[in-house]
């Protein structure tokens, strides 16, 4: 019944776990979701004023247009002129998405023929690899190792693999890693493409979830990016606004135009009252942002401290609201997980459901409140690993 490429599909571990966590609910257990990377905190009340507005007029029940609302394109580039510090024309560099997944899902569609490759990290958000599948693309694994801090090895790749690769996809700050970016890995990138031909996709999903001063760099800040590069910046975790399905493209005019025309294809656009409580979250001030990041500070350092207790060490990450942390030796990230949710309560993502590579860690969402961790640091420090 159903085509190949659904059939192809890998089993989807998620729906596993969400079983599993929902019959430990029916046995009446008390269960600390750590496992979902789904903001916990309300959007912000400005944004949803200005929603509630916005819904109000008329003018926004009509078809969108197809690359986005002027306005919400113009703010996102001032907003990325503010933050990233990067030169923008929205009028030929920005698109509209309706969610970076719906991005991520799309872009193969504008440069992937049947056959071609495109670069996939693993572990990674796994749109990347079946967005390209979809596409009628080969997905070639670029190997996160923690010995190469989460970054890829270019050099890895082989010549024959590279001779069809059309694109390539990146994600820094990581999820699920938490990894960064260094501006020196960023132009080995750059060159690479450059060499190789290659777009390179950048999902900085992340980029305003970060702590201790760090601030997360663009991929186009980097010279000659713009000419091989598109930026997906979302306002989903950002602003709380998973639910709302807004985020933005921005990068080289010509991949810009390209993906938009896969879009005028298949979707209609993003209703234009969420554009505009977009252009409100994109272009009040940030100090929600910089709360939100006060309280997941907090909640990274009390599961740490307990992770600690463990026996489990790790560096605070510099952003994302994931810890990307190791299971003891005798354990696969499954059967870890397992344990964690059915003598703990706590349920934790193994790290395989986001690739072979994944294997051997498990992450944690920073989705749940101080109180909640460190209830769910108490049960870990009474199980027997
Ligand atoms: C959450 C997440 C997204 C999804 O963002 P939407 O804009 O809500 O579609 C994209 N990429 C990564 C890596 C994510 O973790």
């Amino acid at each position: 019944m159903y085509a190949d490429r659904i059939n192809a599909l890998p089993p989807y571990l998620f729906a596993t776990i969400d079983e599993a966590k929902a019959n430990m609910v029916a046995k009446g257990v008390d269960v600390i979701d750590l496992g979902v990377g789904d903001p916990d905190m309300p959007t912000p009340s400005h944004i949803v004023d200005s929603m509630c507005e916005a819904v109000r007029d008329p003018a926004t029940h009509r078809y969108p247009s197809y690359t986005g609302l002027m306005e919400f394109r113009t703010a996102a580039a001032d907003w990325c002129k503010e933050t990233k510090g990067i030169d923008i024309d929205p009028a030929t560099e920005a698109l509209t998405l309706i969610g970076s997944k719906e991005g991520v899902a799309h872009i193969p569609l504008a440069f992937v023929n049947p056959g071609d490759v495109a670069l996939v990290p693993d572990p990674a958000y796994p749109v990347y690899k079946i967005g390209t599948q979809f596409a009628g693309g080969i997905p070639h694994i670029m190997p996160l190792l923690e010995e190469n801090d989460f970054l890829p090895d270019l050099d890895a790749i082989p010549s024959d693999v590279l001779a069809k690769t059309k694109l390539m996809f990146i994600n820094y700050p990581n999820n699920p890693t938490s990894a960064t970016a260094t501006t020196r890995f960023f132009k080995e990138v750059v060159d690479f493409a450059h060499e190789n031909k290659i777009v390179v996709v950048h999902d900085n999903a992340y980029s305003e979830m970060v702590y201790d001063g760090y601030k997360a760099p663009s991929f186009l800040a980097i010279d000659g990016a713009m000419d091989v590069g598109i930026e997906l910046y979302s306002l989903s975790k950002t602003y709380n606004m998973t639910g709302w399905r807004i985020a933005f493209a921005v990068g080289n005019a010509d991949l810009i135009k390209g993906f938009g025309k896969v879009k005028s294809n298949i979707d209609s656009g993003a209703f234009d009252a969420v554009q505009r409580a977009g252009i409100t979250a994109l272009s009040s001030s940030q100090q929600c942002v910089a709360d939100m990041n006060r309280i997941y500070q907090e909640r990274r350092d009390t599961l740490l401290k307990g992770l600690d207790a463990l026996g489990i060490n790790i560096k605070p990450p510099k952003a994302t609201f994931y810890i990307w942390a190791p299971v003891p030796e005798k354990y696969n990230s499954i059967d870890f997980s397992r344990l964690l949710l059915e003598d703990a309560g706590i349920v934790a993502t193994p790290g395989v459901g986001f690739g072979n590579y994944g294997e051997g860690y498990i992450r944690f969402a920073l989705t749940q409140s101080v109180d909640r961790i460190e209830e769910a640091v108490g049960r870990m420090e009474q199980l027997d690993v």
